[in-house]
């Protein structure tokens, strides 16, 4: 995007973002004998979402793009968070998004001996000590960026006595919380994450591939630096608020070292979305408190649950594209802008259909009883090369209980008493007439047709101001369709620290509607990832509790963005 070329990025070659100008010129440069290695190492602590697209884009991009390789590292140091559920989600969303790390799927668990072992061997340096004081006494000793720490009372342990401790700590002997394992740096240093890091922390809980080997985990800042060192990764990518960690990222790493190879930390601006939320921990509450209907409920910013909505991957990432990266921290992107995405690429790839949501009855008087015809429907204007498919029409059809008014307004140019529209692909009809019920409820609506307007005929020239969609009565199909809006009703949910974040949900995110009649084209077709757009309403998709039987459609969006409408309004 054109923010990227501001004057901090000046110097970028055409087409380049500023990661990819910093590889490159590494490239050229011959650092790390010409090679490229790049990873992404999400937890498995919840499923991804669009955010994590972002840095999946940029990982798997860049080494895509210089003929690197990227690496898929579980970073799974925290066994009480972590699960196999979602190893294998994270697996198949980077798979559906388009990228691929063939055999290079890696653990920071793999390398649990390999840190444990560092460790033993900082301690012997006299480089780490184990720390007897709650994290409440560390956490106070800790100063603040402008007033030194104070050191730990157990700071100057002996070697001895720190070996022996910390391989207690392993074997089970102490309890969680008790005792961690510290990193002794400088508690006077003006970077805070110098002032005697956590290396290692107790967690008795079984690793879910680890099982009950350890009792003691690392620390992010213990693994991760160390875990692309073994790797040979030489770009690690990450997002801008581990800035502050780069130099005891590098500080670790040079412990392992010769100083040939430093892994290069570089940061971007990471991805805020308007209208919903990006943190697990509150992604996880809302699974867990069935607020959603799971982790690829259609509503949330999961990279499942877009699928499941119907978003393709090439949407997603043409928004990824469009939005760009920069080293300059962005409060919020509008979701509007992923939804322009997928509208663009819906409209490009989804086969037209009809379909009346809200139906009302609308009778040919003139139309003989049991003629039945076909009618000739474009499956894609924008795709030449789509073909058509055919659509019954008789006597007897539905259209949108909305598109007729009695008494309407002097621009409403749908179906009212003696007004005249189009039938898409068929007639034009002129309204005679309607029935009400008791209460005054319009039950069917009557029309006389004119036989020289269908298309194909002279008539069909004849110009009217309303065209409107149908679906014939006798073939028609019921389905049942989901309508999803933003999953919050404000744009930051989480700027309002006041509220708990579940106050703000959207209660009208999702409205479900039964008895829609479908054209039974779209029926025969609804097989799971099949798009449609549904003529005149919008983009929709099977759900995957779609059946033959009980057909199910999400509506992915709407054809336009009414939302903007309502808001300026
Ligand atoms: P947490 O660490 O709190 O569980 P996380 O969102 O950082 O959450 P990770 O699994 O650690 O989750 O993320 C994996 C990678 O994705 C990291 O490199 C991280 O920087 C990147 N990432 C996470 N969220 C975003 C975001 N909103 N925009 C861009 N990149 C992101
Ligand atoms: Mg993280």
């Amino acid at each position: 995007m054109v923010e990227n070329k501001d004057a901090e990025t000046a110097e970028v070659s055409k087409g380049l973002n500023f990661v990819e100008q910093i590889v490159a010129d590494d490239l050229k440069a011959g650092k790390n004998g010409g090679r490229l290695n790049t990873r992404f190492p999400p937890e498995p602590n919840g499923y991804l979402h669009i955010g994590h697209a972002k840095a999946i884009c940029m990982d798997f991009g860049v080494a895509e793009k210089f003929g690197g390789t990227c690496n898929l590292r579980f970073d799974d140091t925290n066994p009480t968070k972590e699960d196999t559920e979602y190893v294998d989600a994270i697996r198949e969303d980077i798979h559906w998004l388009g990228f691929d790390w063939a055999d290079r799927e890696y653990y920071a668990s793999d390398y649990f001996p390999q840190l444990y072992d560092l460790a033993i061997r900082m301690i012997k340096e006299g480089k780490a000590y184990v720390d007897d004081q709650t994290s409440e006494e560390i956490a106070a000793q800790k100063g603040t960026p402008t007033q030194p720490g104070t050191n730990s009372p157990y700071r100057e342990r002996s070697v001895e006595e720190n070996l022996d401790l910390f391989q207690r700590m392993n074997a089970g002997e102490f309890d969680e919380g008790a005792r961690v394992l510290r990193a002794k740096i400088d508690m006077a240093s003006s970077n805070m994450h110098f002032r005697d890091p956590i290396m290692y922390r107790i967690i008795k809980y079984p690793h879910h591939r680890t099982g009950n080997t350890w009792n003691v985990y690392p620390m992010y800042d213990f693994a991760h630096g160390q875990s692309d060192y073994f790797e040979g990764v030489t770009h690690s990518i990450c997002t801008l608020e581990f800035v502050p960690h780069r130099p005891l990222y590098e500080y670790f790493v040079k412990e392992l070292a010769d100083e040939s190879y430093c892994p290069r930390q570089i940061e971007f601006n990471r991805l805020n979305l308007t209208y919903t939320v990006m943190s697990k921990r509150k992604l996880l509450q809302l699974v867990k408190e069935k607020l959603v209907a799971g982790w690829d409920d259609p509503r949330m910013p999961t990279i499942s649950g877009m699928r499941r909505r119907g978003y393709t991957p090439r949407a997603i990432r043409n928004f990824i594209d469009r939005i760009g990266y920069t080293k300059i921290e962005e409060a919020m992107i509008s979701v509007s802008l992923l939804e322009h995405a997928v509208r663009e690429d819906l409209n490009a790839i989804s086969t037209r259909g009809m379909a009346v949501i809200n139906p009302v009855k609308l009778v040919i008087t003139n139309y003989p009883d049991d003629q039945n015809e076909m009618v000739e429907m474009e499956n894609n204007p924008e795709n030449p090369t789509s073909g058509t498919h055919t659509m019954p029409f008789s006597k007897e059809i539905y259209i949108e209980r909305d598109d007729f008014m009695e008494n309407p307004p002097k621009k409403f140019f749908r179906l009212a008493p003696d007004s005249e529209v189009r039938l898409k692909g068929a007639y034009i009809v002129k309204c005679t007439g309607v029935k009400k019920d008791a209460d005054g409820n319009i039950e069917e609506i009557y029309c006389t047709y004119d036989p020289e307007t269908r298309s194909g005929l002279p008539g069909s020239q004849r110009k009217v101001k309303g065209t409107l969609h149908w679906v014939d009565a006798k073939h028609a199909v019921d389905a049942t369709v989901r309508l999803y809006d933003r999953l919050f009703s404000v744009e930051n949910p989480s700027a309002e620290t006041d509220k708990d974040f579940r106050e703000l949900l959207n209660p009208e995110s999702l409205i479900e509607i039964r008895g829609v009649k479908l054209e039974p084209f779209i029926a025969e077709n609804a097989r799971k990832g099949e798009k449609f757009q549904f003529q005149r309403i919008g983009y929709f998709t099977p759900d995957y509790d779609s059946t033959s039987e009980n057909l199910i459609f999400n509506r992915t969006i709407a054809l336009k963005d009414s939302w903007e409408k309502v808001k300026k309004a």
